[in-house]
């Protein structure tokens, strides 16, 4: 099956100074992959500092990978030139968290709209260009007439939000990098936007990387999810599973911090570790300094154990579970 998107063995450095000192891995050897028939959302969640705005930027093009390459349809991002990079800018699109800073306060929702309209030539006339732009409105739910000629500061976050989403689905994205869309808008209106880009997956056959802290959002949203951590995968698979039943105490710690309504769960237990993060020995797990269930066998990196069909962990307490190596991983999460 054709592949979309493939990410082999990427790593992303960062250096200070001019003799390149004090390396800072912010993505460590992802390996991934999405079929061009099976569009699916896939969550890749973590902390700040986990690497998962470091991946959004490689995704979208605006940085280059250390080591390891990305393929889009089978062609590395770094060399596309002319007509297939400019399709590349057209169908890899993003939404970003910040629903306010896309928008400029003196131009209305039409002109937004239209820019990349023009841009990428996408209609003839006006008329055209008014009947995509009332099509993408309506696909994220909003009525045409209550938006277009309207300014910024007269939309709510949340139709903000939708319009973002509105304007990258104008260009007809094959694929779609959400970096925490929600986590600037309302609560109540969360579900309405997840509501939307799932929409999207199902309706238009658009893959969404949805990237977030979040995991309640991930589980609401996402068939399978990422977790990263200090740039490396912890643990990864199908959501329900990795949410309901998490292998790595990383997960485990992000998953206690969730407020369930449950009056019963005793959830929190661990935060004073969850708060703290040190460096960790060199060569060693990167979750080491925070981890409650460290051994002294701990002290080398894990590779990743899959646990099960669906789900992975790169944590030495399933070191009895066969290892699976990084290039695997996409076969466990399901589309
Ligand atoms: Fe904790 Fe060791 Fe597992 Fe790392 S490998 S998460 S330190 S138990």
């Amino acid at each position: 099956m054709a592949e979309l998107l493939g990410l082999r063995g990427v790593s992303k450095v960062y250096t200070r100074g001019l003799t390149h000192s004090h390396p800072t891995v912010a993505l460590r050897e992802i390996s991934l992959t999405l079929k061009e028939d099976e569009p699916t959302i896939l969550t890749v969640a973590g902390e700040s500092g986990s690497g998962k705005t470091t991946l959004a930027m490689l995704l979208l093009g605006f940085i280059s990978p250390t080591m390891g390459e990305i393929l889009y349809k089978g062609r590395n991002i770094t060399t596309l030139t002319g007509p297939e990079r400019l399709a590349y800018r057209r169908e890899v699109q993003a939404v970003f968290q910040d629903p306010f800073a896309v928008f400029n306060p003196f131009y209305t929702v039409d002109h937004l709209l239209s820019v990349p309209i023009k841009r990428f030539k996408l209609a003839s006339t006006r008329a055209e260009a008014r009947a995509r732009m009332e099509e993408a409105l309506n696909a994220v739910g909003l009525r045409p007439e209550d938006v277009l000629g309207r300014f910024p500061h007269q939309l709510s976050g949340g139709q903000r939000q939708r319009i973002n989403v509105a304007r990258a689905l104008l260009l007809k994205p094959r694929l779609l990098i959400a970096d925490e869309p929600v986590s600037m808008v309302d609560a109540s209106l969360r579900a309405t936007i997840l509501e939307t880009l799932r929409n999207l997956q199902r309706d238009y056959g658009v893959s969404i990387i949805y990237i977030t802290h979040d995991l309640t959002t991930a589980y609401h949203i996402a068939k399978s999810i990422i977790v990263l951590y200090r740039g490396g995968v912890m643990e990864a698979g199908d959501v329900d599973r990795v949410i309901k039943s998490p292998q790595h105490p990383y997960t485990q710690l992000l998953v206690d911090s969730i407020p369930w309504p449950n009056l019963e769960q005793r959830w929190g237990e661990q935060s004073i570790m969850a708060r703290e993060s040190t460096a960790p020995p060199p060569g060693a797990c990167p979750f080491m300094p925070r981890c409650p269930k460290a051994m002294p066998i701990c002290a080398s990196r894990p590779p990743l154990f899959q646990i099960n069909p669906h789900q992975a962990a790169a944590c030495y307490l399933h070191e009895r579970q066969p290892q699976l190596v990084a290039e695997k991983l996409s076969e466990l999460l399901p589309a």
